[in-house]
């Protein structure tokens, strides 16, 4: 069983007390009976007749009536988990933990009996667990190994409007596991009125709304375009504080970057200002630690206004009570696709209209509020989309297509989605797949295909652990790879930067950050997993520890897959080199100055960024590959590792082969010849489709 430090934080709260926060109502009021004060509660008896009468139910309502927490409690009270558990998806980490926790503290069980919760990488139920909150991707990938969800009695697919990418096609495939299990019951969750989609979906499905108890919110729009978003912001919420009436404050910025800024310069200026009321600033985003993340349930000091800074998470996600003002900057950082680059960015984007009234009535739930728009009302007329793009349509799909097909989903174009992606994003995903040798020239799944869908990981990384198993250097590639999936290993405090960059230099492998990498990992199990070693080190304590759970389960994995667990002679990492390259060589750059590259097949420049290893050690090979490109002032590789231009040619054989010179990227005769097989299976597809149209 996974150890998580979030329900290791929960359950030492709940030994104190109370796991979330209190606010003013919860302090003068029992659980049960915060329970019954939710707009939710007062059509229970409904609701459940509703449910107990139909297989699917789509519900609506307002953010904060009570959808989240209670329906599954309710279910549970009526008894549904006789005859299996009852599960609930968030498209959000974040959201699964933290309403899981709260519902265990309203049923009254520790954090993973009863009630539980379950996000990749983190298990936190038991045999006990009839409640479990989870991601959608947990749910989807369940049901690779238990198609018909058999262990469940209902399922919650929770924040729908969200239309998160593994919540679109968790609706495809449970249309089908519905019409193989009538005893199976649905229900669709929406903030938003739009729920008519679902219903269609879902063959006519009855909708539910909940009545909802709102306060009138006042608008205001800024009267120009600011500069600068968090200048704008912090003026904004300083001129609240200073001049209005009492009632807490919710800023809805990008990302963690512009959320510490935001919350610093607030916090900064407020100390400067003249009689300047007492003001908590309070950050909020996914990898805030968990137990800042309960901060903003609390409920602050008399007298003491709360200012809540987060990320579009308190959209719809959390709710907290006592927010009068809310500003909105307009922004969200999205994940786009650039086909161009060929990968998911992170990008800041304008938000829709209907985000933006979500973010407005987030004002409104206890008295009347004020809405703060920093942007004009031209630009939310003109400028902004009426409702957001789906996920599915704007993404990376390999992931997806590796799962579909490996739950028999033969025809992609042919499979129910709501709003079908485009058909260009599929071909490139399959196209992606057929390069890592995930599936064949016809489009089928391959044996190693079918290892890679097993692991929660991107298939690139996958691969790479499959062919380190013929390499000799699983051990260190699962290493690698667990590294990988864990936030910032380094630690960079504001006023020690010298002293902790000198430390990290200390690590540095001069050919690779993946190896730099595996390099801390080996120092630290070296030093017996020591807090006191990583204090001293400027390494994340928390970080280690979660890459070593997780590469506890990389392991398992391994072992039910049957790849063996080899390790190479000590320190002889070349050939862990040359797995990291079987699964980035898509992502490979020649040099041409010092420090820049070209990727050898966009021909798009990638620099080394300064703190890469190679860049410390002012190493600069003919051939790297890199994890990911990412967009600031220039085009910088992250996580780069050296490679021979002979691995290219013999790893990536349909883009590079051997010159005189060295490797050479680009159109060879083979890459046409590839392209043009590819071109042929996407007519037969599309010739498949037609005839079976024909034929219905
Ligand atoms: P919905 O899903 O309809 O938006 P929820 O079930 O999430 O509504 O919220 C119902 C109530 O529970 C809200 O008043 C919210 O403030 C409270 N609540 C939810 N999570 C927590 C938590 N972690 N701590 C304290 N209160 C919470
Ligand atoms: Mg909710």
């Amino acid at each position: 069983k996974s150890k998580s430090q979030f329900a290791d934080s929960m359950r030492a709260k709940a030994a104190a007390g109370s796991t979330t926060g209190a606010s003013e109502f919860s302090k003068t009021k029992t659980i049960s009976e915060q329970r019954k004060f939710l707009p939710v509660f007062r059509v229970r008896d409904d609701l459940m007749r509703c449910i107990a009468d139909n297989q699917v139910v789509v519900i609506t309502g307002e953010t904060g009536s009570g959808k989240t927490t209670q329906l599954t409690q309710y279910l549970r009270e009526e008894g549904y988990t006789k005859f299996g558990r009852i599960g609930c998806t968030q498209p959000r980490r974040v959201a699964a933990m933290s309403v899981a926790a709260r519902v265990a503290e309203e049923v009254g069980c520790r954090l993973g009996d009863e009630v539980g919760y379950s996000i990749r990488f983190e298990d936190v139920t038991s045999e006990k667990t009839v409640i479990k909150y989870m991601t959608d991707g947990v749910l989807l990938r369940e049901s690779l190994r238990d198609p018909d969800l058999d262990s469940y009695s209902c399922v919650v697919m929770d924040e729908a409007h969200e239309r998160s990418l593994n919540t679109d096609v968790l609706f495809g495939v449970m249309r089908e596991v519905l019409k193989r299990r009538s005893d199976l019951r649905l229900i669709v969750t929406s903030a938003t009125l739009d729920s008519k989609k679902f219903q269609d979906f879902f063959g006519g499905a009855p909708i539910f709304a909940i009545p909802g108890r709102t306060f009138p919110v006042r608008l205001e729009y800024a009267r120009s375009v600011p500069d600068d978003h968090v200048d704008a912001a912090v003026r904004k919420i300083l001129q609240i504080h200073m001049t209005m009436p009492p009632g807490d404050i919710l800023v809805f910025m990008t990302g963690q970057e512009d959320i510490e800024a935001t919350c610093g310069i607030v916090a900064q200026r407020a100390l400067k200002l003249e009689d300047c009321p007492p003001l908590l600033v309070l950050p909020m985003y996914s990898q805030l630690p968990a137990d800042l993340q309960t901060k903003i349930f609390e409920r602050a000091d008399e007298g003491v206004r709360k200012c809540i800074v987060s990320t579009n998470i308190a959209e719809t996600s959390l709710t907290v009570d006592g927010i009068v003002y809310v500003v909105d900057t307009g922004f969200c950082k999205l994940k786009v696709y650039n086909p161009k680059i060929g990968m998911d960015a992170l990008q800041v984007t304008p938000v829709s209209q209907a985000n933006a009234n979500q973010r407005k009535g987030r004002a409104g739930r206890t008295q009347p509020g004020v809405c703060f728009r920093l942007y004009t009302e031209r630009a939310f007329y003109d400028e902004m989309l009426v409702s957001n793009i789906p996920e599915i349509q704007r993404t990376n799909l390999s992931n997806v297509v590796l799962l579909l097909k490996s739950l028999g989903v033969d025809s992609l174009l042919d499979f129910a989605f709501m709003d079908p992606p485009p058909q260009d994003t599929i071909l490139e995903s399959l196209y992606q797949l057929w390069v890592l040798g995930a599936i064949d020239n016809l489009g089928a799944l391959t044996p190693d295909g079918r290892k890679m869908v097993e692991f929660p990981l991107e298939p690139s990384l996958a691969k790479m652990v499959i062919v380190a198993e013929k390499l000799g250097c699983s051990d260190e590639v699962a290493t690698v790879v667990s590294m990988l999936s864990v936030p910032q290993v380094f630690y960079r405090p504001k006023d020690r930067e010298e002293e902790s960059d000198a430390a990290r230099e200390k690590f540095f492998v001069p050919e690779s950050d993946h190896l730099t990498l595996l390099n801390v990992y080996k120092q630290w199990e070296r030093h017996a997993h020591a807090a006191s070693w990583c204090t001293e080190h400027f390494v994340h304590a928390k970080a280690l520890r979660k890459a070593r759970e997780v590469r506890e389960q990389l392991l398992d994995i391994m072992r039910q897959q049957h790849i063996v667990l080899t390790a190479c002679a000590d320190g002889a990492w070349d050939v862990v080199r040359k797995a990291i390259c079987s699964s980035y060589f898509v992502n490979a750059a020649k040099i041409k100055g010092i420090g820049e590259y070209v990727n050898m097949l966009t021909g798009i420049a990638a620099n080394l960024h300064p703190s890469s290893s190679l860049f410390g050690l002012g190493y600069t090979p003919d051939y790297v590959v890199y994890n990911e490109l990412v967009l600031t002032s220039k085009e910088y590789m992250m996580c780069v590792t050296a490679v021979d231009g002979e691995w290219l040619a013999e790893l990536g054989p349909m883009f590079f082969e051997l010159r005189a010179q060295g490797a050479e990227g680009g159109r060879s005769a083979k890459r046409m010849r590839e392209a043009r097989e590819l071109e042929s299976m996407k007519r037969e597809a599309e010739f498949q489709k037609e005839l079976d149209q024909a034929r219905a």
